[in-house]
């Protein structure tokens, strides 16, 4: 297909060549794995259903899971293939399946769901450089919306994903994410079956980019929101010599991060302990779970 389904718009036919993105036609998959760093809402006790797949639409400089993201290891498997690691992962106990890095097989995971009567919620994972147009092939097949609003300034959107354009088209995308699931509802155990949070990554020497996103989620969606204050940043390939996110962010920018917050009036909020940076949280790509 000539693809246009992400605001990179690179045009490339997938059914020959790889685009920006490093995808073909064929759904590319790292790694199918119970996964438990995410919030406790998905991740609760018996894991979230990860499914990584390869290559990325965004490309950031400072991607903890470059090997997939820019290298697009992996392995084709296909709609057929896509569903065998669902029905696998549900047999597993998770709580979700949880689609992470999907946007550019947004059409093709579209066709898999379809087909599948899931038992568990289905989770999608995001940058949020996507396209609201493209998400509505979701609408219905996605049960929760994980987006993380990285950026609300063209200039850092720029120099760490070369996407001047990201918060016009995430924020579009996340209002679109909004109308499909409203806010987030969570089963006696506190574990979500339907809804929104919205994270965000705060990077070092960029806490304005924090509060200008959730100033503009406090405006623009409900004030119940749930909403995840990241602090894992760890230097990770090119960015190790690139100031100012050559290094972790301090417990001060994090603690303004969060009276800002505060300020906002947010009362559903994640926040994460300092242990939760570092690279061995990074997980292992090795096919597990998608050599089928
Ligand atoms: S999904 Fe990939 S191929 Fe399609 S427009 Fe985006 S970057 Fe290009």
């Amino acid at each position: 297909m000539i693809c246009s389904i992400c605001p990179r718009n690179c045009g490339a036919d997938r059914s020959r060549e790889f685009g920006f993105c490093g995808a073909g036609d064929e759904i590319k998959v790292a790694r199918a794995a119970p996964h438990f760093w995410e919030e406790p809402p998905i991740s609760g006790s018996r894991g979230s259903g990860a499914v990584f797949f390869s290559g990325c639409n965004l490309r950031c400089v400072y991607c903890q899971n470059e090997v997939i993201s820019h290298g697009a290891f992996g392995r084709e498997v296909g709609v057929d293939g896509l569903l065998r690691i669902f029905e696998n992962l549900v047999n597993s106990g998770v709580h979700n399946i949880n689609l992470v890095t999907p946007s550019h097989f947004a059409v093709q995971i579209a066709r898999a769901l379809e087909k599948f009567d899931s038992p568990v919620p289905v989770v999608y994972n995001t940058s949020s450089y996507e396209k609201a147009e493209t998400l509505r092939c979701l609408d219905g097949l996605v049960d929760i919306y994980l987006p993380d609003l990285k950026y609300y300034d063209s200039s850092p959107a720029l120099k760490y994903s070369g996407a001047p354009d990201y918060f016009e088209n995430a924020s579009k995308a996340v209002l679109e994410m909004y109308r499909q699931t409203g806010d987030l509802v969570t089963d006696s155990e506190g574990i979500a079956v339907k809804g929104i949070i919205i994270r965000h990554m705060v990077l070092p020497g960029n806490i304005s980019q924090a509060v200008k996103v959730f100033g503009w989620v406090r405006e623009n969606l409900s004030p119940e929101t749930y909403i995840s204050v990241m602090r894992q940043y760890t230097p990770y390939g090119e960015a190790k010599n690139l100031s100012p996110i050559d290094r972790e962010i301090s417990v001060r920018e994090y603690s303004i991060v969060r009276e800002k917050i505060s300020e906002l009036g947010f009362t559903n909020v994640f926040y994460q302990k300092k242990s939760s940076v570092g690279e061995k949280f990074i997980p292992d790509f090795n096919l597990e779970g998608v050599d089928l």
